[in-house]
């Protein structure tokens, strides 16, 4: 069972993704992304930590945004970044 308390806190629908074309932030700056993750409070997409920037944990770290999903075909996982667990 999870105990994130924070998926509650969800919008009802998922945002729709700011720049479903890739990382918001590597797209203003010209870096490059590995694999990228969807903010579920207010669609901004961004690149994770095997990425160089690490946008999705900035976003995390600049808005308290708590949960991301993956935004990577064929995944549908989501994670936590204030309780580190899968939710
Ligand atoms: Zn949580
Ligand atoms: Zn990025
Ligand atoms: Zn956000």
């Amino acid at each position: 069972m999870s105990t994130c308390e924070h998926v509650a806190e969800l919008p009802a629908d998922t945002p729709s993704p700011r720049t479903p074309e890739g990382c918001e932030d590597c797209l203003a700056e010209g870096s490059r992304w590995v694999h990228l993750r969807l903010c579920l409070t207010c669609g901004h997409v961004g690149c994770c930590d095997s990425s160089p920037r690490r946008h999705a944990t900035a976003h995390f770290e600049a808005t308290g945004h708590p949960i991301v999903r993956s935004f990577e075909q064929g995944e549908d996982w989501r994670w936590c970044f204030v309780d580190e667990q899968l939710v």
